[in-house]
């Protein structure tokens, strides 16, 4: 099965998926429901593996960002309520009926249009309730105190409308994940702002059996804010949301990226390495060249700096990261081979390159750098030590089986 994976894959640990997931799990009520989000393609793991895993372990939702993920995940076998966290186009009313996809709904206007749409259709969709308490994204706003009332007026003019039928509400932290006094503050605020939309509609008379408000940050910072259900993410993956969230919870990477060396050649003093010449060997030096480029998520920001490992030590790339290859001064892995195995994310014994370092090399977010893995790179998924199936984008879209 793996006998082709010659250039460069990823690795998808379903067992560390599921140990993460269970380290949400105990931290909640037993009567507190998980939406696992598992949009842009499970954070580039691969949503068809990973939401079966996900599955499997008792997750109760799945969260999207829209309605191809939606409809992809019911493809895949998926019956579980799915919530679509972002807008889908109001047409799109039928497919929504059809794969029995619950939907956002973040304003009066969009309600109206959805409304209307799913009455030609002939369809009464699902739909929560997005609340915005400070995000200043999607929702109906409700940031600051005075504007509670009319954002609970307006909710409960979506509540009436005939076709849609709002059983959830929900809002989104914007700084759960940092721990200086300000972002608490605001957290905490953000979170009595929500409970004050929901008292005043309850007011009204009008009861929502799902509230929800915790992100992964959330779900360890404030076990306090859990509610109804639970929202995490990144954490599901292995990787804290911040580093101010490091720590908090026994996870596991689930997603390695590996290649092997296509040559080693030595190199005299003085020579160049790479586009524009930004690498000269200070002295005679063997670097490897590896099969992993931009086009396949490797940053060229991360041109002479960044390290991988191979032979359990690191090496690090030196010269332009190009499209398909770089790189690696192997000088002192005097047994370095071309076909030698190279760990690009992931630990060998003691050691290990992260996409946390990774990111911070490049001054953004582990988040960004996990998703951005090219859908060129093979996933090959692995559970309970053994290899289970491969999935290959490209090849999957000529139609030819490995
Ligand atoms: C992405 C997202 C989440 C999950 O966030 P993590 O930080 O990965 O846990 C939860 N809720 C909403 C609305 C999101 O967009």
């Amino acid at each position: 099965m793996t006998d082709f994976l010659k250039r460069c894959w990823a690795v998808v640990d379903l067992d560390a998926i599921a140990h993460n997931f269970q380290q949400v799990r105990r931290r909640l009520v037993p009567t507190c429901l998980v939406m696992a989000v598992v949009k842009a393609d499970a954070y580039s793991h691969g949503d068809r593996y990973v939401a079966g895993e996900l599955a499997r372990q008792g997750a109760n939702w799945f969260g999207v960002s829209n309605i191809d993920e939606a409809i992809s995940l019911r493809r895949q076998g998926i019956y579980q309520p799915i919530l679509i966290l972002g807008s889908t186009p109001a047409e799109n009313a039928a497919l929504l009926g059809r794969y029995a996809i619950t939907q956002t709904i973040f304003s009066a206007e969009y309600a109206r249009e959805l409304q209307q749409q799913a009455a030609l259709a002939g369809v009464t969709l699902d739909v929560h309730i997005k609340v915005d308490t400070g995000m200043s994204r999607l929702g109906f706003a409700a940031a600051e105190e005075d504007q509670v009332a009319a954002a609970a007026e307006e909710i409960a003019g979506v509540c009436a409308l005939e076709n849609l039928r709002a059983y959830g509400i929900f809002t989104h932290f914007s700084c759960a994940d940092e721990k200086d006094p300000g972002s608490e503050a605001f957290t905490r605020r953000q979170y009595a702002l929500f409970l004050k939309v929901i008292a005043a509609l309850s007011d009204r008379g009008i009861e929502f059996p799902l509230r929800h408000c915790c992100n992964s940050a959330a779900v360890l910072r404030y076990p306090e804010m859990q509610l109804d259900m639970v929202r995490p993410g990144v954490i599901l993956y292995g990787l804290a949301p911040s580093p101010d969230c490091e720590g908090l919870a026994d996870l596991k990477p689930a997603m390695s990226l590996h290649c092997v060396i296509s040559m080693v050649k030595e190199l005299k003093a003085g020579c160049a390495v790479s586009y524009g010449r930004t690498f000269t060997a200070p002295q005679d030096m063997r670097i490897a060249t590896v099969p992993i480029g931009y086009a396949d998520g490797f940053d060229r920001r991360l041109s002479n700096n960044a390290r991988m490992l191979l032979h359990g030590q690191y090496a690090p790339v030196v010269g332009s990261v190009c499209m398909d290859q770089l790189m690696l001064d192997v000088t002192h892995i005097p047994d370095a081979r071309a076909g030698d195995e190279v760990t690009i994310i992931g630990a060998e014994g003691e050691r290990a390159v992260t996409f946390d370092e990774m990111a911070a090399r490049l001054g953004t977010i582990n988040y960004e750098k996990m998703c951005l893995i090219g859908k060129r790179v093979p996933r090959l998924y692995r559970r309970g030590g053994e290899d289970l199936d491969v999935v290959d984008y490209v090849r999957q879209a000529v139609r030819e089986k490995p």
